[in-house]
């Protein structure tokens, strides 16, 4: 058995006893490693000694920083797929065409929301079509 010192997105120090190395990545990957304090399964692994060296200490924050900025980035990311899916249609793969008609007045003008290539995306900028990209909410194991 191996001793890890574990950090949650939370800032939650605690510890975890592990059969390896590979146990605890396994075990963390099918977030069944969660925080005694909180329940987060965004669990990172802290260097020993962590806690009794400063600089070390300055670096789990900063990890901790970064993973509270992912987290943050995530539900304004989910935010903002749950406003665009509440204002606008879903028009799927024809988005292309009908940003187009919209744009050329054969559609109703109305929001919408699809899927649409690079060199799609492109070409209705050329047209002058207005097309902003959406990001794509981020694997949260990632
Ligand atoms: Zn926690």
């Amino acid at each position: 058995m191996i001793v890890f010192n574990l950090s949650c997105s939370q800032g939650h120090a605690f510890e975890g006893w592990f059969k390896d190395a590979r146990a605890f990545g396994a075990q963390r990957k099918a977030r069944k490693v969660s925080c005694p304090s909180c329940g987060d399964t965004a669990v990172t692994k802290v260097p020993a000694g962590a806690r009794i060296s400063r600089g070390r200490a300055r670096a789990v924050d900063e990890a901790t920083a970064a993973g509270a900025r992912a987290q943050a980035l995530r539900d304004a990311v989910a935010e903002l797929h749950a406003k665009v899916a509440a204002s606008c249609e879903d028009v799927g793969p024809r988005f292309a065409e009908e940003a187009r008609k919209i744009h050329y007045g054969e559609a109703e003008e109305r929001g919408i929301y699809g899927e649409a290539t690079l060199s799609d995306a492109k070409e209705l900028a050329d047209e002058g079509v207005p097309v902003l990209p959406l990001p794509k909410l981020p694997e949260t194991d990632a």
